[in-house]
């Protein structure tokens, strides 16, 4: 094993035509979360849920030469990170097929910030 990860966090803003289709967008501004990449792979980011689909979602793809946003359906990796016996087992949150690595093996500073304020007593 290499040492940690970063996810690649680039962020896009999806485009208002996006946000006007029937779907249960999340957010409007969307962060790369495959882990950081060469340039010539494209940004990818899990756009919204695909109705009435369990197992695909739609994901936003885009480039750092080229910032118009693609949509692609695409089936979950879904991939577990093999700690079946207690709390730890996690599953990939990213799509089938993605550059390694999955989700739970990716290190994003801006989420564990998150969680550790999430922890702190309000003020
Ligand atoms: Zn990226
Ligand atoms: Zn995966």
């Amino acid at each position: 094993m290499s040492g940690p990860q970063f996810v690649c966090g680039r962020r896009v803003r999806l485009p208002p035509s996006f946000l006007l289709l029937p779907l249960d967008a999340p957010a409007r501004v969307v962060r790369c979360e495959l882990a950081e990449h060469p340039p010539d792979h494209e940004h990818m980011a899990f756009a919204a849920e695909r109705p009435g689909s369990r197992d695909e979602a739609v994901w936003a793809a885009w480039a750092d030469t080229d910032s118009e946003v693609r949509f692609h359906v695409l089936p979950d990796c879904d991939t577990g990170n093999d700690a079946s016996a207690g709390p730890e087992e996690e599953f990939c949150t990213l799509y089938a097929g993605h550059i390694p690595r999955c989700s739970w093996a990716i290190e994003d500073p801006e989420s564990a910030v998150e969680m550790l304020l999430a922890t702190l007593p309000p003020l």
